[in-house]
């Protein structure tokens, strides 16, 4: 095993396994097929046991044989192992036996899954001798790169859609990074980055980082099996933007049992959208291997992504676990939201509200039939997309500081409709 390599054997093209040196790289020159991390799993069998784990700290970390960096992680070290919160009231409102959020709205730092891919990406950036990272975002990566770059003495760049919610652009500028809005959807966004990478010499985590930054979803996936007593969830119902998550969850319970830390138990990914922006839904519904790119036109902008990059992949991850795509409208999504916070206290954002409002209709519709578990991935936090809800989730009553109107108030209010 190369020293400067940890677990890591190389980068290999997903397409035609043509393999790479670990470097800062995403593209096969042949046939321009993306690049993905391989590893050493003979040698990760021998320290990455149950016994092992036990005493490991409570992150995403304690997986680091299977994450992508030669040494020890240096940024974002606390990122992960959020709560898997067992959802009774809300499985029992949507007619599901045994119901499972995984809480990334609580994420560290910055309150979305991103945070994980993050820590990863910039860990391997600091690793490959850069000290300017950059990403094209649809908000919460730029918060993520903006937030974790901050603590890490490095500077950021973040490239996003100029019409993003406030709260995530606030959540950019407030750690300091250089954020640039642009006149066009995420795709455009994404052009003008991968044009830029090639140019200037920054880590562009979703660009020339990607194959390392990926990488770092697969521990949502670690720690959902971890979490449900080392086994593997029925059903996965996790929302898509590029894709990339829920290939990786996929990816994350594979290694889990190739290492023998589950069993091979059968399991199915289903993938969210918006009906907005739902190239890769669209395309498993009608049967199809590939997808049709569209121009996004939804509240969910953490998941507008037009021309999905791991589209291509995600719906062949279902196809071959048996999973399902579907998407729901802007008052879906609403709705969603809603029925998680008041049946569960959780206030996700709007990329929350797809995942539930997905898994209602696959529930209804017994594609994740009454009597099985389910985990849905709760992504990103609602305090981000206040504008999505506000007007729509009820209003304050308000009154003087006197006990003689709040009592006048719940009378009121006591007293049946009809009365005028
Ligand atoms: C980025 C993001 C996702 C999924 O992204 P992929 O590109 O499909 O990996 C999901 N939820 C939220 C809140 C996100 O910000
Ligand atoms: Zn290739």
């Amino acid at each position: 095993m190369h020293k400067q390599a940890g677990f890591m054997k190389a980068l290999r093209c997903r397409e035609c396994g043509r393999e790479y040196p670990l470097t800062a790289s995403h593209v096969c020159e042949f046939d321009f097929g993306p690049l993905e991390v391989v590893y050493d799993y003979d040698q990760i069998k021998r320290t990455l046991t149950r016994a092992n784990l036990q005493t490991r700290p409570q992150t995403m970390w304690r997986y680091r044989e299977l994450l992508p960096v030669a040494g020890e992680p240096t940024v974002g070290r606390q990122v992960g192992f959020t709560p898997l919160v067992r959802a009774d009231r809300l499985a029992r409102r949507l007619g599901l036996r045994e119901l499972w959020i995984k809480n990334d709205t609580v994420n560290y730092p910055s309150l979305s899954f991103k945070d994980r891919v993050v820590s990863v990406a910039l860990s391997r950036a600091r690793e490959l001798g850069f000290d300017t990272v950059a990403c094209a975002s649809t908000g919460n990566l730029a918060n993520s790169v903006a937030a974790n770059a901050a603590a890490a003495g490095l500077k950021a760049y973040v490239f996003i859609p100029a019409d993003l919610e406030q709260g995530k652009v606030v959540n950019s500028l407030v750690y300091g990074a250089e954020v640039i809005g642009i006149k066009g959807h995420y795709d455009e966004v994404n052009r003008l980055c991968a044009e830029i990478a090639g140019k200037y010499g920054w880590a562009f985590v979703n660009v020339n980082m990607r194959p390392y930054y990926a990488e770092g979803s697969k521990s949502m996936g670690f720690e959902i099996a971890e979490q449900l007593g080392w086994t593997l969830p029925a059903h996965t119902v996790v929302c898509m933007a590029s894709g990339s998550l829920l290939t990786k969850i996929h990816k994350s319970y594979q290694e889990l049992v190739k290492l023998g830390l589950v069993q091979a138990t059968p399991y199915r990914i289903h993938g969210a959208q918006a009906t907005g922006c739902a190239p890769i839904a669209t395309a498993q519904k009608a049967g199809l291997d590939f997808f049709k790119p569209v121009k996004p036109n939804t509240i969910a902008k953490s998941l507008a992504i037009g021309t999905p990059a791991d589209g291509f992949y995600a719906l062949k991850v279902m196809k071959e676990t048996g999973g399902v795509a579907d998407d729901v409208t802007d008052d879906e999504i609403r709705e969603g939201i809603k029925l998680l916070a008041e049946c569960e206290g959780i206030f996700a954002e709007t990329a929350g509200g797809v995942t539930v409002g997905v898994a209602k209709k696959l529930i209804a519709a017994g594609r994740i039939p009454a009597d099985d578990s389910a985990v849905l991935c709760v992504t990103g936090n609602g305090l981000k997309t206040l504008d999505a809800v506000a007007g729509h989730v009820g209003q304050t009553r308000e009154i003087r500081p006197s006990l003689r109107e709040f009592e006048g108030l719940l009378e009121a209010e006591a007293k049946p409709a009809t009365h005028a």
